[in-house]
């Protein structure tokens, strides 16, 4: 049994959760800082941060520090990780504890350092170590990390999509999309206004997005509140399902071609891994109903959705944490 204290940290462009040893998942919270641009205060971070995103209070900047999987904000990002960190406090002189904080595979050498940075700037101290979000999401996604075996996983998160293929824990292609659920989101404003005149938030379109997704099978609708696009009075709205599958048509073509291109690169000797392990797909996007089955239909592999999509990423950091480099099973 580890006897240091650690913490694993899932910094996501829409949610960050943190794991605490011995204590499991204790924070999970929107990506957000909001700042008083007047006084540069921090007026609010994560839920409530959140809960202010689109209705713009007056000098009030709500910030999502992380855009793309990257840092886009360090100064916010530092605030927010620093009042998150603050909430799990590890007890005061602790010795110095150690961090598994996950970053997207193609964040460059400074975005990494940065990172290092924000959090080693921390009170209590820790000790922070990188790790590749692929990495994490495949260990979270019940691929072992020391048989050499082949694993596919696919991470669709707020705003990227990462998928790659590991062997043994290893990445050994990776590829980044700037893309996920946020565009989705977007595409479904956009369709809603050019289709029926309604101005939604972005909660209205996820919403619809979470509900009707792909609309396989039964078409279905779902009632919304908008603004009329020409009147600029509230109104309600049936909007159909096939609306929606039909906005979200570009982004998830453009996720299933990414993880085909990438199968058509694996090496041969993995392929059958890869089939019979199946492609898993982990993030909040991975629950899109019906997006499984498009990836499947696209690249004529099948593919699942893991256990509990939004939580795979910190499962696997959490383990690296715990056991290391070290075998995950037996001991
Ligand atoms: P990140 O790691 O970038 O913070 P997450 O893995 O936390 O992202 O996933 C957040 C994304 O998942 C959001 O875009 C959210 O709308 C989307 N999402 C959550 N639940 C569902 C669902 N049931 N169907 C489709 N998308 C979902
Ligand atoms: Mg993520």
């Amino acid at each position: 049994m580890r006897l240091r204290p650690g913490v694993a940290i899932d910094l996501g462009t829409v949610n960050t959760l943190v794991y605490v040893s011995g204590r499991g998942v204790v924070l999970e919270e929107p990506s957000g800082i909001a700042i008083d641009q007047t006084t540069g205060k921090v007026i609010a971070v994560g839920e409530a941060a959140d809960a202010l995103t689109g209705k713009e209070p007056r000098d009030i900047m709500v910030v999502h520090p992380l855009r793309d999987g990257v840092i886009a904000d360090l100064d916010a990002a530092t605030a927010m990780l620093q009042s998150f960190l603050g909430r799990v406090r590890l007890r005061r002189g602790t010795p110095r504890a150690s961090a598994v904080v996950c970053v997207p595979s193609g964040a460059t050498w400074v975005e990494r350092r940065s990172l290092v940075a924000a959090v080693e700037a921390q009170q209590p101290r820790y000790r922070a170590r990188l790790v590749d979000e692929p990495v994490a999401a495949a260990a979270g996604a019940g691929f072992g990390r020391t048989d050499g075996s082949g694993a596919f996983v696919v991470d669709i998160g707020g705003g990227t999509t990462e998928a790659a293929v590991l062997a043994g824990g290893h990445v050994v292609r990776a590829r980044s999309l700037r893309l996920g659920g946020n565009t989705m989101d977007e595409a479904i404003v956009t369709a809603v206004k050019a289709e029926v005149g309604l101005l939604i938030g972005r909660n209205a379109a996820r919403n619809l997005k979470m509900a009707l997704g792909l609309g396989e099978g039964a078409a279905g609708w779902m009632e919304v509140v908008g603004v009329d696009a020409a009147r600029r009075a509230p109104r309600v709205e049936y909007i159909p399902g096939r609306l929606v599958a039909d906005a979200l048509e570009r982004p998830v073509a453009a996720i299933a071609g990414s993880v085909q291109e990438m199968m058509s690169d694996v090496p041969p000797n993995m392929a059958e891994d890869i089939v019979r392990e199946k492609i898993r797909l982990a993030g909040g996007g991975a629950m899109l109903p019906g997006l499984a089955s498009k990836i499947e239909a696209v690249v004529g592999i099948p593919a699942l959705v893991v256990d509990d999509p939004l939580r795979c990423v910190i499962r696997g950091a959490a383990e690296i944490l715990e056991h290391g480099d070290k075998p995950s099973g037996g001991e």
